[in-house]
């Protein structure tokens, strides 16, 4: 038996970081990982999927260099060397957070987790040794989401994958069709579409990115276009079979329905909760409507020392929530917490890249909420135009007093340029503050300088 003051189950992205915040402050932490030390983003996730959006703009920025008068030939793409790199990536990332993790003093255990009570759960081992019972004050649920499956096709991350199988393709395919234009779907779709496969999106619903406005979407699509991706939206996907080259699907719309066959099918439909044998019903810890572990604002659950983070409590499941749930739930465990919702970006590595914090424009029109906006076009900025990247746009909203409550980035670097926001948004400052703040010429940054501008005229 181990005792421990906080037992920690999951050591990904908000495991972790509760676990060294913990640690630091001088707690007693046990960590119990049944995998890798890193989670989905490290090992299946936001790093590997980075390091083929890289891989893939590479390919992408070489065939539209004829553009500005360079002519490169067809590139030769060696997966396998793709491959061995991510990994390498993977492995650096996964040796450093067990580095901080053992210089921290946090007990890593490598089992699987299962409550027993609120405040002991046992842990089983892969290998011969006996299960191990952990006896703890408070104890962290952070066992994070899991790729959903759809109806009628059966994930074998051969023909049909998730994106774990993606991410560990040895040879593009020559097509494949991705069922769901969902956040995952969509990044992985353009990658693919960059590395040269023909891509088909199935999408059920009426549209793409239903939490973005009508201007921004319509940017998106068109991004798509430009690569080749095909879009078949209000449309549904019925497997009809599959051999050793090929899936065959059937796709139902308004329209009638339609016999497709790819090389590999993406299912991209959106995560679950991992809370299957965790033992969530002995301990009574109440989910949402969703099938999600429910938490207050300091992240307790229904039982009040024991706790969620991360994935596993739902939207947004982004790394960096998951991180900062981390941070937060260690403060609410040494008394130091405080109610607060931080504003959460959220990023999509699509053609242009997509980003966003705070407000849509339909979300304050919805609330009711007075709101101004403008949209600054990337056409009309010159360090855009000498990148050759002239599509997209800042779009920033603010309340009367003239503070900044959302903002959209559309165009190259959005995911690097949303943190200014962020922290404006966080922090209430005005338009008209931001327009004060001197950014450097020439960049992209001078994107939101010049909107903020124009908004506090
Ligand atoms: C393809 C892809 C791309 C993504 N890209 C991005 C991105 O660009 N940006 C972004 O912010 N987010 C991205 N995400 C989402 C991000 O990976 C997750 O939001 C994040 O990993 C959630 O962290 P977590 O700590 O909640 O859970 P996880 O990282 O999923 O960690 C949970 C851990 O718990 C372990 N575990 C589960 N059950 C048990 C048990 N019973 N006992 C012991 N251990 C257990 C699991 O093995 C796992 O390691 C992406 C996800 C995918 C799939």
């Amino acid at each position: 038996m181990k005792q421990a003051d906080v037992a920690i189950i999951g050591a990904g992205s908000g495991g972790y970081t509760s676990a060294l915040e913990l640690a630091k402050a001088g707690k007693k932490v046990i960590l119990i990982e049944k995998g890798r030390v890193g989670g989905a983003c490290l090992i299946r996730g936001c790093i590997p999927s980075k390091a083929f959006v890289h891989a893939s703009n590479i390919v992408h920025k070489g065939k539209r260099s004829s553009e500005i008068g360079i002519q490169i030939g067809e590139p030769v793409i060696d997966m396998v060397r793709i491959q061995e790199w991510k990994e390498s990536i993977v492995d650096k990332m996964v040796k450093g957070i067990e580095g901080q993790c053992k210089k921290a003093g946090v007990d890593v255990l490598h089992g699987t987790a299962k409550l027993v009570s609120d405040k002991s759960l046992v842990v089983q081992f892969d290998d011969e040794r006996p299960d191990e019972e952990i006896v703890t004050d408070n104890i962290i649920l952070a066992t994070g989401a899991s790729p959903r499956e759809v109806p009628g096709f059966i994930i074998d991350e051969k023909m049909i994958m998730s994106s774990t199988g993606l991410l560990d393709l040895k040879e593009i395919p020559s097509s494949m069709g991705v069922i769901g234009g969902g956040v995952i779907g969509l990044e992985l779709a353009t990658v693919m579409a960059k590395l040269g496969c023909a891509v088909t999106i199935i999408e059920i619903l009426d549209d793409i990115l239903p939490f973005s406005d009508d201007d921004v979407t319509r940017t998106i699509k068109k991004g798509l276009k430009t690569l080749g991706i095909i879009l078949l939206t209000g449309s549904q996907a019925k497997l009809i079979g599959t051999d050793e080259n090929s899936v065959k699907i059937d796709i139902q719309s308004s329209s009638g329905s339609e016999i497709m066959e790819f090389e590999k099918i993406l299912i991209g439909v959106g995560s679950r909760p991992n809370i299957d044998g965790i033992g969530l019903e002995d301990v009574d810890i109440l989910l949402d409507e969703d099938g999600f572990v429910k938490t207050d604002s300091m992240l307790r659950t229904s039982i009040p020392n024991v706790f969620a983070i991360g994935d596993i409590r739902g939207n947004p499941m982004l790394a960096h929530k998951a991180s900062m749930d981390g941070i937060r739930v260690a403060n609410t465990i040494l008394g130091t917490g405080i109610e607060n919702e931080p504003v959460i970006p959220y990023v999509l590595f699509t053609e242009p890249e997509l980003a966003s914090a705070g407000l849509h424009e339909w979300e304050a029109k919805e609330k009711g909420i007075e709101y101004q906006t403008k949209r600054y076009y990337l056409a009309a900025l010159g360090k855009a135009l000498a990148m050759n990247e002239k599509d997209g746009f800042v779009k920033i909203l603010i309340d009367p007093q003239g503070k900044m409550i959302g903002c959209t980035i559309i165009g190259p670097e959005a995911s690097n340029l949303i943190s200014e926001v962020t922290l404006a948004i966080e922090k209430g400052l005005t338009a008209k503050e931001i327009s004060n703040i001197i950014h450097p010429h020439p960049t992209l940054s001078e994107g939101i300088w010049e909107n903020a501008r124009h908004l506090s005229e």
